[in-house]
Protein backbone atom coordinates (compact mmCIF):
# COMPACT_ATOMS: atom_id res chain seq x y z
CA UNK A 1 0.00 0.00 0.00
CA UNK A 2 1.35 3.61 -0.43
CA UNK A 3 1.78 6.09 2.10
CA UNK A 4 -0.95 7.94 0.43
CA UNK A 5 -3.49 5.21 0.21
CA UNK A 6 -2.48 3.95 3.94
CA UNK A 7 -3.13 8.46 4.94
CA UNK A 8 -6.53 7.93 3.19
CA UNK A 9 -7.05 4.62 4.95
CA UNK A 10 -6.35 6.54 8.47
CA UNK A 11 -8.23 9.41 7.53
CA UNK A 12 -11.59 7.07 7.44
CA UNK A 13 -10.41 5.66 10.43
CA UNK A 14 -9.90 8.80 12.24
CA UNK A 15 -13.52 10.04 10.75
CA UNK A 16 -15.39 7.37 11.73
CA UNK A 17 -13.72 7.66 15.32
CA UNK A 18 -14.53 11.06 15.57
CA UNK A 19 -18.42 10.39 14.69
CA UNK A 20 -18.52 7.33 17.22
CA UNK A 21 -17.13 10.13 19.72
CA UNK A 22 -19.92 12.55 18.66
CA UNK A 23 -22.26 9.77 19.13
CA UNK A 24 -20.90 9.18 22.70
CA UNK A 25 -20.95 12.62 23.72
CA UNK A 26 -24.77 12.69 23.11
CA UNK A 27 -25.52 10.85 26.29
CA UNK A 28 -23.79 11.53 30.14
CA UNK A 29 -23.42 7.81 30.68
CA UNK A 30 -21.44 7.20 27.24
CA UNK A 31 -19.83 10.73 27.48
CA UNK A 32 -16.37 9.05 28.71
CA UNK A 33 -16.06 6.82 25.98
CA UNK A 34 -17.24 9.16 23.69
CA UNK A 35 -14.02 11.58 24.92
CA UNK A 36 -11.78 8.40 24.55
CA UNK A 37 -12.98 8.14 20.80
CA UNK A 38 -12.19 11.98 20.06
CA UNK A 39 -8.67 11.23 21.34
CA UNK A 40 -7.91 8.25 19.45
CA UNK A 41 -9.33 9.98 16.19
CA UNK A 42 -6.94 13.01 16.84
CA UNK A 43 -4.23 10.76 17.24
CA UNK A 44 -4.82 8.68 14.28
CA UNK A 45 -5.13 12.41 12.46
CA UNK A 46 -2.33 13.65 13.50
CA UNK A 47 -0.01 10.64 13.04
CA UNK A 48 -1.69 10.07 8.87
CA UNK A 49 -0.76 13.71 8.12
CA UNK A 50 2.18 13.96 10.04
CA UNK A 51 3.29 10.70 7.59
CA UNK A 52 1.94 12.07 4.92
CA UNK A 53 3.64 15.07 5.35
CA UNK A 54 7.22 13.84 5.66
CA UNK A 55 7.26 12.54 2.43
CA UNK A 56 8.19 15.87 1.26
CA UNK A 57 9.40 17.89 4.14
CA UNK A 58 12.88 18.58 5.48
CA UNK A 59 14.04 17.25 8.78
CA UNK A 60 13.66 20.89 9.80
CA UNK A 61 9.88 21.15 8.91
CA UNK A 62 9.63 17.85 11.06
CA UNK A 63 11.37 19.20 14.16
CA UNK A 64 9.34 22.36 13.92
CA UNK A 65 6.33 20.36 13.46
CA UNK A 66 7.10 18.34 16.58
CA UNK A 67 7.62 21.54 18.67
CA UNK A 68 4.54 23.45 17.87
CA UNK A 69 2.60 19.79 18.36
CA UNK A 70 3.82 20.08 21.85
CA UNK A 71 3.47 23.24 22.66
CA UNK A 72 -0.18 23.49 21.58
CA UNK A 73 -0.57 20.29 23.49
CA UNK A 74 1.13 22.11 26.74
CA UNK A 75 -1.38 24.88 26.63
CA UNK A 76 -4.40 22.85 25.56
CA UNK A 77 -3.74 20.25 28.87
CA UNK A 78 -2.92 23.33 31.09
CA UNK A 79 -5.47 25.05 29.73
CA UNK A 80 -8.15 22.34 30.50
CA UNK A 81 -6.73 21.87 33.91
CA UNK A 82 -7.46 25.46 35.16
CA UNK A 83 -10.38 26.32 33.95
CA UNK A 84 -13.64 26.58 35.55
CA UNK A 85 -16.83 25.21 34.11
CA UNK A 86 -18.19 28.88 34.38
CA UNK A 87 -15.55 30.00 32.53
CA UNK A 88 -15.84 27.51 29.94
CA UNK A 89 -18.02 29.75 27.22
CA UNK A 90 -14.77 32.08 27.06
CA UNK A 91 -12.19 29.25 26.49
CA UNK A 92 -14.17 27.71 23.77
CA UNK A 93 -14.39 31.16 21.76
CA UNK A 94 -10.86 32.03 22.25
CA UNK A 95 -10.38 28.64 20.78
CA UNK A 96 -12.41 29.09 17.92
CA UNK A 97 -10.60 32.75 16.89
CA UNK A 98 -7.39 30.21 16.36
CA UNK A 99 -9.46 27.75 14.35
CA UNK A 100 -10.69 30.86 12.20
CA UNK A 101 -7.34 32.60 11.70
CA UNK A 102 -5.80 29.05 11.09
CA UNK A 103 -8.44 29.00 8.39
CA UNK A 104 -7.73 32.49 6.91
CA UNK A 105 -4.00 31.79 6.66
CA UNK A 106 -4.80 28.61 4.84
CA UNK A 107 -6.69 30.63 2.76
CA UNK A 108 -4.15 33.33 1.64
CA UNK A 109 -1.33 30.68 1.76
CA UNK A 110 -3.67 29.02 -1.35
CA UNK A 111 -3.50 32.33 -3.21
CA UNK A 112 0.22 32.84 -2.77
CA UNK A 113 0.95 29.14 -3.95
CA UNK A 114 -1.10 28.04 -6.44
CA UNK A 115 -0.46 24.08 -8.13
CA UNK A 116 0.83 24.63 -11.46
CA UNK A 117 -1.25 21.62 -12.61
CA UNK A 118 -4.69 23.37 -12.15
CA UNK A 119 -6.44 25.11 -14.78
CA UNK A 120 -9.72 26.10 -16.39
CA UNK A 121 -12.47 25.62 -14.39
CA UNK A 122 -10.27 23.69 -11.94
CA UNK A 123 -8.69 26.60 -10.92
CA UNK A 124 -11.77 28.74 -10.83
CA UNK A 125 -12.97 26.46 -8.12
CA UNK A 126 -9.58 27.00 -6.42
CA UNK A 127 -9.75 30.47 -6.10
CA UNK A 128 -13.28 30.06 -5.23
CA UNK A 129 -12.29 28.25 -1.97
CA UNK A 130 -9.44 30.60 -1.08
CA UNK A 131 -11.97 33.56 -1.12
CA UNK A 132 -14.68 31.35 0.68
CA UNK A 133 -12.09 30.37 3.09
CA UNK A 134 -10.28 33.06 4.06
CA UNK A 135 -13.76 35.52 4.45
CA UNK A 136 -15.40 32.51 6.64
CA UNK A 137 -11.76 32.49 8.44
CA UNK A 138 -11.78 35.85 9.18
CA UNK A 139 -15.21 36.40 10.17
CA UNK A 140 -15.18 33.51 12.43
CA UNK A 141 -11.83 35.19 14.35
CA UNK A 142 -13.03 38.44 15.13
CA UNK A 143 -16.04 37.36 15.83
CA UNK A 144 -14.50 35.00 18.62
CA UNK A 145 -12.27 37.62 19.68
CA UNK A 146 -15.24 39.88 20.63
CA UNK A 147 -16.94 36.93 22.02
CA UNK A 148 -14.47 35.85 24.47
CA UNK A 149 -13.96 39.21 25.40
CA UNK A 150 -17.05 39.86 26.18
CA UNK A 151 -17.85 37.23 28.34
CA UNK A 152 -14.79 37.56 29.99
CA UNK A 153 -15.73 41.23 30.84
CA UNK A 154 -13.13 42.67 29.20
CA UNK A 155 -15.67 45.08 27.10
CA UNK A 156 -19.15 45.86 27.93
CA UNK A 157 -21.42 43.43 26.99
CA UNK A 158 -24.16 45.17 26.13
CA UNK A 159 -25.66 44.80 22.22
CA UNK A 160 -23.88 47.72 19.94
CA UNK A 161 -26.59 49.03 17.50
CA UNK A 162 -24.86 51.05 15.03
CA UNK A 163 -27.90 53.01 12.77
CA UNK A 164 -28.57 50.70 10.33
CA UNK A 165 -27.03 47.68 11.55
CA UNK A 166 -28.60 44.96 9.68
CA UNK A 167 -27.75 47.25 6.27
CA UNK A 168 -24.20 47.00 7.39
CA UNK A 169 -24.13 43.26 7.70
CA UNK A 170 -26.25 42.50 4.70
CA UNK A 171 -24.08 44.94 2.82
CA UNK A 172 -20.57 43.03 3.91
CA UNK A 173 -22.75 40.05 2.09
CA UNK A 174 -24.09 41.14 -1.00
CA UNK A 175 -19.75 42.73 -1.04
CA UNK A 176 -18.99 39.48 -0.55
CA UNK A 177 -20.83 37.61 -3.00
CA UNK A 178 -19.77 40.60 -5.53
CA UNK A 179 -16.11 40.40 -4.63
CA UNK A 180 -15.67 36.38 -5.03
CA UNK A 181 -17.17 36.74 -8.67
CA UNK A 182 -14.78 39.48 -9.50
CA UNK A 183 -11.65 37.28 -7.91
CA UNK A 184 -12.65 34.23 -9.79
CA UNK A 185 -13.18 36.07 -12.85
CA UNK A 186 -9.72 37.94 -12.30
CA UNK A 187 -7.82 36.65 -8.78
CA UNK A 188 -5.65 39.73 -7.52
CA UNK A 189 -4.23 40.34 -3.91
CA UNK A 190 -6.31 43.70 -3.65
CA UNK A 191 -9.60 41.84 -3.62
CA UNK A 192 -8.42 39.17 -1.66
CA UNK A 193 -7.32 41.97 0.61
CA UNK A 194 -10.34 43.57 0.55
CA UNK A 195 -12.88 40.46 1.30
CA UNK A 196 -10.17 39.76 4.19
CA UNK A 197 -10.89 43.18 5.95
CA UNK A 198 -14.93 43.32 4.90
CA UNK A 199 -14.48 39.89 6.90
CA UNK A 200 -12.77 40.75 9.61
CA UNK A 201 -14.98 44.00 10.21
CA UNK A 202 -17.94 41.74 9.49
CA UNK A 203 -17.60 39.02 12.40
CA UNK A 204 -16.47 41.87 14.97
CA UNK A 205 -19.67 43.66 14.11
CA UNK A 206 -21.89 40.21 14.09
CA UNK A 207 -21.08 39.82 17.70
CA UNK A 208 -20.75 43.15 18.93
CA UNK A 209 -24.17 43.74 18.13
CA UNK A 210 -25.38 40.64 20.55
CA UNK A 211 -25.81 41.07 23.66
CA UNK A 212 -23.92 39.69 27.09
CA UNK A 213 -27.15 37.15 27.30
CA UNK A 214 -27.08 35.64 23.90
CA UNK A 215 -23.10 35.09 24.21
CA UNK A 216 -23.24 31.43 24.66
CA UNK A 217 -25.56 30.64 21.65
CA UNK A 218 -22.87 32.89 20.09
CA UNK A 219 -20.31 30.62 21.09
CA UNK A 220 -22.23 27.78 19.48
CA UNK A 221 -22.78 29.58 16.49
CA UNK A 222 -19.00 30.49 16.56
CA UNK A 223 -18.11 26.62 16.76
CA UNK A 224 -20.30 26.13 13.75
CA UNK A 225 -18.63 28.52 11.94
CA UNK A 226 -14.93 27.36 13.00
CA UNK A 227 -16.41 23.88 11.47
CA UNK A 228 -17.07 25.39 7.93
CA UNK A 229 -14.07 27.14 8.50
CA UNK A 230 -12.21 24.17 8.86
CA UNK A 231 -14.00 22.14 5.75
CA UNK A 232 -12.91 25.03 3.42
CA UNK A 233 -9.34 24.51 4.70
CA UNK A 234 -9.89 21.06 3.79
CA UNK A 235 -11.37 21.67 0.09
CA UNK A 236 -8.05 23.86 -0.01
CA UNK A 237 -5.60 21.60 1.04
CA UNK A 238 -7.42 18.28 -0.70
CA UNK A 239 -7.23 16.87 2.88
CA UNK A 240 -10.71 14.37 3.04
CA UNK A 241 -10.25 14.31 6.70
CA UNK A 242 -10.84 17.96 7.38
CA UNK A 243 -13.85 18.05 5.40
CA UNK A 244 -15.27 15.54 7.34
CA UNK A 245 -14.38 16.92 10.46
CA UNK A 246 -15.22 20.29 9.27
CA UNK A 247 -18.54 19.20 8.35
CA UNK A 248 -19.64 17.42 11.72
CA UNK A 249 -18.22 20.33 13.85
CA UNK A 250 -20.48 22.62 11.55
CA UNK A 251 -23.38 20.81 11.61
CA UNK A 252 -22.92 19.51 14.90
CA UNK A 253 -22.70 23.10 16.13
CA UNK A 254 -25.01 24.66 13.95
CA UNK A 255 -27.86 22.10 15.61
CA UNK A 256 -26.66 23.22 19.58
CA UNK A 257 -27.18 26.56 18.57
CA UNK A 258 -30.67 25.54 17.40
CA UNK A 259 -31.51 23.70 20.54
CA UNK A 260 -30.34 26.17 22.84
CA UNK A 261 -32.39 28.91 20.75
CA UNK A 262 -35.53 26.41 21.24
CA UNK A 263 -35.25 25.92 24.97
CA UNK A 264 -34.83 29.95 25.74
CA UNK A 265 -37.57 30.96 23.53
CA UNK A 266 -35.68 33.12 20.90
CA UNK A 267 -35.33 32.80 17.54
CA UNK A 268 -32.28 31.85 15.98
CA UNK A 269 -32.33 33.50 12.89
CA UNK A 270 -32.73 36.87 15.40
CA UNK A 271 -29.85 35.73 17.64
CA UNK A 272 -27.85 35.16 14.40
CA UNK A 273 -28.57 38.84 12.91
CA UNK A 274 -27.78 40.15 16.09
CA UNK A 275 -30.88 40.66 18.20
CA UNK A 276 -32.92 41.36 15.17
CA UNK A 277 -36.28 41.79 16.51
CA UNK A 278 -35.23 40.90 20.18
CA UNK A 279 -36.53 43.12 22.85
CA UNK A 280 -33.59 43.32 25.56
CA UNK A 281 -34.81 41.52 28.53
CA UNK A 282 -35.98 43.89 31.15
CA UNK A 283 -35.85 44.21 34.72
CA UNK A 284 -39.25 43.95 36.18
CA UNK A 285 -40.09 45.91 38.65
CA UNK A 286 -43.23 46.25 40.52
CA UNK A 287 -44.78 44.65 43.77
CA UNK A 288 -44.31 40.98 43.83
CA UNK A 289 -45.40 40.69 47.95
CA UNK A 290 -44.21 39.54 50.59
CA UNK A 291 -41.58 36.24 50.77
CA UNK A 292 -41.07 33.43 53.42
CA UNK A 293 -37.49 32.45 54.46
CA UNK A 294 -36.40 29.28 56.03
CA UNK A 295 -33.18 28.09 58.00
CA UNK A 296 -30.78 25.02 57.20
CA UNK A 297 -32.03 23.03 60.04
CA UNK A 298 -35.99 23.74 59.36
CA UNK A 299 -35.32 22.80 55.47
CA UNK A 300 -33.35 19.75 57.55
CA UNK A 301 -37.06 18.39 59.07
CA UNK A 302 -38.83 19.12 55.84
CA UNK A 303 -36.70 16.69 54.44
CA UNK A 304 -36.69 13.98 57.15
CA UNK A 305 -40.60 14.08 56.38
CA UNK A 306 -40.79 14.17 52.98
CA UNK A 307 -41.24 10.93 50.95
CA UNK A 308 -40.18 12.57 47.16
CA UNK A 309 -37.67 15.47 46.81
CA UNK A 310 -36.35 17.25 43.33
CA UNK A 311 -33.63 19.16 43.35
CA UNK A 312 -33.20 21.67 40.73
CA UNK A 313 -29.67 22.78 40.53
CA UNK A 314 -28.91 26.08 38.11
CA UNK A 315 -25.88 28.58 37.48
CA UNK A 316 -25.78 28.94 41.37
CA UNK A 317 -24.86 25.81 42.37
CA UNK A 318 -22.00 25.97 39.79
CA UNK A 319 -20.87 28.58 41.44
CA UNK A 320 -21.19 27.94 44.52
CA UNK A 321 -19.11 24.31 43.55
CA UNK A 322 -22.35 23.14 45.74
CA UNK A 323 -22.69 19.85 43.95
CA UNK A 324 -20.59 17.78 46.56
CA UNK A 325 -22.50 18.35 49.27
CA UNK A 326 -25.37 18.31 46.84
CA UNK A 327 -24.47 14.70 45.94
CA UNK A 328 -24.01 13.79 49.59
CA UNK A 329 -27.57 15.16 50.44
CA UNK A 330 -29.14 13.19 48.28
CA UNK A 331 -27.33 9.81 49.13
CA UNK A 332 -28.36 10.68 52.39
CA UNK A 333 -32.09 11.18 51.87
CA UNK A 334 -32.42 8.26 49.50
CA UNK A 335 -30.81 5.87 52.18
CA UNK A 336 -33.52 7.13 54.63
CA UNK A 337 -36.05 5.61 51.71
CA UNK A 338 -36.74 9.32 50.28
CA UNK A 339 -37.45 9.29 46.62
CA UNK A 340 -34.89 12.00 45.33
CA UNK A 341 -34.24 12.80 41.53
CA UNK A 342 -32.27 15.85 39.49
CA UNK A 343 -34.88 18.02 37.50
CA UNK A 344 -32.69 19.27 34.77
CA UNK A 345 -33.30 22.82 32.70
CA UNK A 346 -31.59 21.90 29.26
CA UNK A 347 -30.17 25.73 29.51
CA UNK A 348 -29.61 25.65 33.37
CA UNK A 349 -26.19 27.11 33.83
CA UNK A 350 -24.31 28.96 30.99
CA UNK A 351 -24.11 26.02 28.70
CA UNK A 352 -25.57 23.19 27.54
CA UNK A 353 -24.86 19.75 29.90
CA UNK A 354 -23.49 22.18 32.44
CA UNK A 355 -25.49 20.80 35.27
CA UNK A 356 -25.13 17.41 33.98
CA UNK A 357 -21.39 17.25 33.68
CA UNK A 358 -21.28 18.77 37.76
CA UNK A 359 -23.25 16.01 39.00
CA UNK A 360 -21.68 13.58 36.87
CA UNK A 361 -18.15 15.05 38.58
CA UNK A 362 -19.73 14.57 42.17
CA UNK A 363 -20.99 10.98 41.19
CA UNK A 364 -24.64 11.36 41.31
CA UNK A 365 -26.05 8.03 39.89
CA UNK A 366 -27.46 8.72 35.78
CA UNK A 367 -30.40 7.05 36.20
CA UNK A 368 -31.77 9.81 38.76
CA UNK A 369 -31.03 13.05 36.74
CA UNK A 370 -34.00 13.46 34.51
CA UNK A 371 -34.50 16.04 31.89
CA UNK A 372 -37.05 18.94 31.94
CA UNK A 373 -39.57 16.85 29.98
CA UNK A 374 -38.86 13.72 32.00
CA UNK A 375 -39.49 15.26 35.55
CA UNK A 376 -42.46 18.31 34.55
CA UNK A 377 -45.38 16.49 35.27
CA UNK A 378 -44.11 15.07 38.29
CA UNK A 379 -43.57 17.98 40.52
CA UNK A 380 -47.64 17.82 41.29
CA UNK A 381 -46.70 14.76 43.43
CA UNK A 382 -43.77 15.48 45.03
CA UNK A 383 -43.33 17.03 48.65
CA UNK A 384 -39.80 19.28 48.71
CA UNK A 385 -38.27 20.94 45.74
CA UNK A 386 -34.84 21.82 46.16
CA UNK A 387 -33.96 24.87 43.98
CA UNK A 388 -30.34 25.34 44.21
CA UNK A 389 -28.96 28.26 42.59
CA UNK A 390 -31.38 28.88 39.77
CA UNK A 391 -33.45 30.98 38.84
CA UNK A 392 -34.93 31.78 35.48
CA UNK A 393 -35.16 28.25 34.55
CA UNK A 394 -37.87 27.71 37.50
CA UNK A 395 -39.71 31.44 36.75
CA UNK A 396 -43.28 30.67 36.50
CA UNK A 397 -43.55 34.11 35.02
CA UNK A 398 -42.65 32.37 31.53
CA UNK A 399 -45.93 30.25 31.29
CA UNK A 400 -48.24 33.12 33.13
CA UNK A 401 -47.32 36.15 32.20
CA UNK A 402 -47.21 36.82 28.49
CA UNK A 403 -45.53 40.02 28.42
CA UNK A 404 -42.76 38.73 30.68
CA UNK A 405 -39.28 39.37 28.53
CA UNK A 406 -38.97 35.55 28.71
CA UNK A 407 -42.41 34.18 28.12
CA UNK A 408 -42.81 31.27 26.16
CA UNK A 409 -39.40 29.90 27.74
CA UNK A 410 -39.81 26.52 28.71
CA UNK A 411 -39.46 25.79 32.56
CA UNK A 412 -39.30 23.26 35.44
CA UNK A 413 -42.81 23.72 37.27
CA UNK A 414 -40.98 23.57 40.60
CA UNK A 415 -44.18 25.91 42.16
CA UNK A 416 -46.82 22.97 41.24
CA UNK A 417 -44.53 20.62 44.40
CA UNK A 418 -46.08 20.83 48.28
CA UNK A 419 -42.53 23.00 48.97
CA UNK A 420 -40.51 24.78 47.23
CA UNK A 421 -37.06 26.10 49.21
CA UNK A 422 -34.96 28.06 47.22
CA UNK A 423 -31.52 28.51 47.52
CA UNK A 424 -29.75 31.91 46.74
CA UNK A 425 -28.03 34.66 48.21
CA UNK A 426 -30.38 37.86 47.94
CA UNK A 427 -33.50 38.48 46.32
CA UNK A 428 -31.58 39.68 42.87
CA UNK A 429 -32.95 38.70 39.66
CA UNK A 430 -31.72 35.92 37.48
CA UNK A 431 -29.67 36.28 34.05
CA UNK A 432 -32.49 37.37 32.28
CA UNK A 433 -32.84 40.45 34.64
CA UNK A 434 -36.39 39.49 35.50
CA UNK A 435 -38.05 39.20 38.82
CA UNK A 436 -39.23 35.87 39.39
CA UNK A 437 -42.63 35.25 41.45
CA UNK A 438 -41.31 32.11 42.75
CA UNK A 439 -40.09 33.47 45.53
CA UNK A 440 -43.46 34.86 46.65
CA UNK A 441 -45.36 32.30 46.06
CA UNK A 442 -47.03 30.63 49.95
CA UNK A 443 -45.13 26.77 48.84
CA UNK A 444 -42.24 28.42 48.44
CA UNK A 445 -39.39 29.76 51.25
CA UNK A 446 -35.80 31.58 50.51
CA UNK A 447 -32.59 29.82 52.28
CA UNK A 448 -30.54 32.35 51.74
CA UNK A 449 -26.92 32.04 51.28
CA UNK A 450 -24.09 30.23 49.58
CA UNK A 451 -25.81 27.12 48.30
CA UNK A 452 -22.31 24.83 49.27
CA UNK A 453 -22.62 26.33 53.00
CA UNK A 454 -26.65 26.04 53.23
CA UNK A 455 -26.39 22.56 52.00
CA UNK A 456 -23.45 21.71 54.45
CA UNK A 457 -25.62 23.11 57.41
CA UNK A 458 -28.94 20.84 55.96
CA UNK A 459 -26.44 17.86 56.13
CA UNK A 460 -25.47 19.14 59.52
CA UNK A 461 -28.88 19.94 60.57
CA UNK A 462 -29.79 15.66 59.21
CA UNK A 463 -27.27 14.20 61.18
CA UNK A 464 -28.69 16.27 64.75
CA UNK A 465 -32.07 14.91 63.81
CA UNK A 466 -30.32 11.04 63.58
CA UNK A 467 -28.44 11.56 67.13
CA UNK A 468 -29.79 10.04 69.58
CA UNK A 469 -31.56 12.27 72.25
CA UNK A 470 -28.77 12.43 75.49
CA UNK A 471 -30.89 11.39 78.27
CA UNK A 472 -32.11 13.92 81.20
CA UNK A 473 -29.67 12.95 84.34
CA UNK A 474 -31.27 11.33 86.65
CA UNK A 475 -34.09 9.88 84.40
CA UNK A 476 -32.59 6.23 84.69
CA UNK A 477 -33.47 6.19 88.06
P1 LIG B 1 -29.83 32.09 36.63
O1 LIG B 1 -28.58 32.53 35.97
O2 LIG B 1 -31.11 32.60 36.14
O3 LIG B 1 -29.77 32.43 38.20
C1 LIG B 1 -28.75 31.92 39.00
C2 LIG B 1 -29.06 32.28 40.44
O4 LIG B 1 -28.04 31.73 41.24
C3 LIG B 1 -29.06 33.78 40.69
O5 LIG B 1 -30.37 34.23 40.87
C4 LIG B 1 -28.17 33.97 41.91
O6 LIG B 1 -28.92 34.68 42.90
C5 LIG B 1 -27.90 32.55 42.38
N1 LIG B 1 -26.53 32.38 42.87
C6 LIG B 1 -25.40 32.86 42.35
N2 LIG B 1 -24.34 32.51 43.10
C7 LIG B 1 -24.84 31.77 44.12
C8 LIG B 1 -24.25 31.12 45.23
N3 LIG B 1 -22.93 31.14 45.47
N4 LIG B 1 -25.06 30.46 46.09
C9 LIG B 1 -26.40 30.43 45.91
N5 LIG B 1 -27.00 31.04 44.86
C10 LIG B 1 -26.23 31.70 43.99
O7 LIG B 1 -29.77 30.51 36.67
P2 LIG B 1 -30.46 29.37 35.81
O8 LIG B 1 -29.44 28.28 35.78
O9 LIG B 1 -31.80 29.09 36.37
O10 LIG B 1 -30.68 29.96 34.38
C11 LIG B 1 -29.68 29.99 33.38
C12 LIG B 1 -29.81 31.27 32.59
O11 LIG B 1 -28.71 31.36 31.70
C13 LIG B 1 -31.08 31.30 31.76
O12 LIG B 1 -31.55 32.62 31.67
C14 LIG B 1 -30.58 30.83 30.41
O13 LIG B 1 -31.40 31.29 29.36
C15 LIG B 1 -29.22 31.51 30.38
N6 LIG B 1 -28.35 30.87 29.41
C16 LIG B 1 -28.00 29.57 29.56
C17 LIG B 1 -27.30 28.94 28.56
C18 LIG B 1 -26.97 27.50 28.65
O14 LIG B 1 -26.60 26.93 27.62
N7 LIG B 1 -27.07 26.89 29.83
C19 LIG B 1 -26.90 29.64 27.36
C20 LIG B 1 -27.28 31.02 27.36
C21 LIG B 1 -27.95 31.60 28.36
P3 LIG B 1 -28.15 35.54 44.02
O15 LIG B 1 -27.26 36.48 43.29
O16 LIG B 1 -29.22 36.19 44.80
O17 LIG B 1 -27.37 34.55 44.84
Amino acid sequence: MTTVSATQAAYVVAALLFILSLAGLSQHRTSRSGVVWGIAGMVVALAATVGLASRSITATSLVLIAVATAVGAGIGLWRARVVEMTGMPELIAIMHSLVGLAAAFVGWNGYLEVDDELSGSLLGIHHAEVFIGVFIGAVTFTGSVVAYLKLSARIDSRPLTLPGKHVLNIGALVAFVALTVAFVASPNMGLLVAVTVIALALGAHLVASIGGGDMPVVVSMLNSYSGWAAAASGFLLANNLLIVTGALVGSSGAYLSYIMCKAMNRSFISVIAGGFGTPAAAAEDGEQGEHREISAEETAELLRDASSVIITPGYGMAVAQAQYPVAELARKLRERGVEVRFGIHPVAGRLPGHMNVLLAEANVPYDIVLEMDEINDDFAATSVVLVIGANDTVNPAATDNPTSPIAGMPVLHVWEAANVVVFKRSMAAGYAGVQNPLFFRENTQMLFGDAKQRVEDILRGLDALDAPVPEMAGSSR
